[in-house]
């Protein structure tokens, strides 16, 4: 299989989730359980007998979700419940609610009301990461989960499954992370855009097929020399719950720049950490849990002795990056409320950035090449100085 054919593969899975859902059902027979990003373990519900899958964002523009949800809420949340009302969801069998910010509760309320035959399973995880009760609170969260899916599942998820679901998404995450470690090395002259395609397709795809395409993935690029860097080497952060827009992307690798390392969600953020393969697996979820943040930092949760800031600083050290951009989405609080202590951090560092505001609709590509043109030749001022 060439390499076209499999990012192709992963391309179609990313860009129309719920259609592969509908074949994957249809083949197998098997529930599929969607979810909100951005802490649930797919594990969980894979070792159930079911298709995990992260619900996403639509290309669709927002038209009769518009009366269920503020107009202030972020393009994530409310694409969820235009999705949710024009019936797009039907395919799903379960869906399962975190709350990490307040704008995903009022879309779970909204998407509740609107899907009543479908099953909704809640979960609440501590959000306090350095107390001395994380563990055992998020321990007792994966537990009550367990319980739901076996309830929503009429079988018991025994121990064995879940250690081989594990293995099985670790060995996935690995895969991704050898790519992402390519592309830094210059190997694997993966674009922004064809990134995405390959983890937001592991958000959803069957795990044991995306592995197998990873697989001869990473095969490809394992002899591969080094290409020459031509371009400015960027970081770029943020965006969390839906997946940078392509077209974005594009723009910013068309102003000169190679994309050399992320911490975006549809990015580095998801594959960052394994869970540890030994022992009981609610507590090596709950141990997973609370090792990504600290693996890279999260503004929707709270850590005294980690920092945003500082884990971008040291990324981009180690991808020789020289500069980065934020994508924040519209109207996203935890990044809003975040973002001035990473500008502050950047500005001491007299490391340069660039803030783009993201929208679900509309957005102005051709200011904000100006922008990104602009904020390229400052960098490159900067190093020949
Ligand atoms: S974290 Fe941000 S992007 Fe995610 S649901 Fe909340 S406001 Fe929206």
């Amino acid at each position: 299989m060439e390499r076209t054919q499999i990012i192709d593969s992963f391309a179609a899975a990313a860009r129309d989730p719920l259609s592969y859902a509908k074949q994957w059902k249809a083949r197998t027979g098997r529930p599929v359980i969607g979810s909100f990003p951005m802490n649930f373990p797919g594990e969980l519900a894979h070792a159930a007998g079911a298709l995990p899958m992260i619900l996403q964002e639509s290309d669709d523009p927002i038209t009769v979700g518009h009366g269920l949800l503020f107009p202030f809420y972020c393009g994530y949340t409310r694409s969820m419940v235009d999705q949710a009302v024009r019936g797009d969801f039907d395919v799903l069998d379960a869906i399962m609610f975190g709350d990490h910010c307040v704008q995903l509760l009022g879309a779970a309320d909204a998407i509740r009301m609107q899907l009543t035959n479908t099953r909704v399973i809640f979960f609440q995880l501590i959000s306090s990461m350095c107390d001395p009760w994380t563990q055992g609170r998020s321990e007792e969260s994966f537990a009550k989960l367990r319980a739901e899916l076996e309830d929503f599942a009429g079988a018991k998820v025994q121990d064995e499954a879940m250690h081989a679901s594990i293995r099985l998404f670790n060995k996935n995450r690995g895969l991704i992370r050898r790519l992402y470690d390519m592309r830094k090395k210059g190997i694997a002259p993966l674009g922004s855009v064809e990134m995405q395609h390959v983890v937001k397709s592991s958000m959803v795809m069957d795990k044991a097929e995306h592995t197998e395409l990873l697989e001869k993935l990473v095969r490809i690029y394992d002899s591969a020399a080094p290409l020459p860097a031509r371009n400015v080497r960027l970081h770029l952060s943020g965006h969390f719950c839906q997946a940078p827009k392509p077209e974005l992307l594009e723009m910013i690798e068309q102003c000169g720049v190679t994309v050399v390392g992320d911490d975006l969600y549809h990015g580095f953020r998801y594959i960052s950490t394994d869970v540890p393969e030994q022992g009981d697996p609610i507590a090596g979820l709950a141990r997973w849990y609370m090792d990504r943040n600290t693996g890279v930092p999260c503004p929707t949760r709270v850590q005294n002795n980690v920092d945003w800031d500082a884990y971008l600083l040291n990324a981009m050290r180690d991808e020789k990056a020289e500069g980065m951009i934020v994508l924040m989405a519209k109207f996203c609080e935890p990044h809003m409320y975040y973002y001035p202590e990473v500008k502050e951090a950047f500005e001491k560092a007299d490391m340069p950035h660039l803030l783009i505001e993201t929208e679900h609709d509309g957005m102005a590509l051709e200011s904000l090449k100006t922008r990104v043109e602009t904020f390229v030749e400052i960098v490159k001022h900067r190093q020949a100085a």
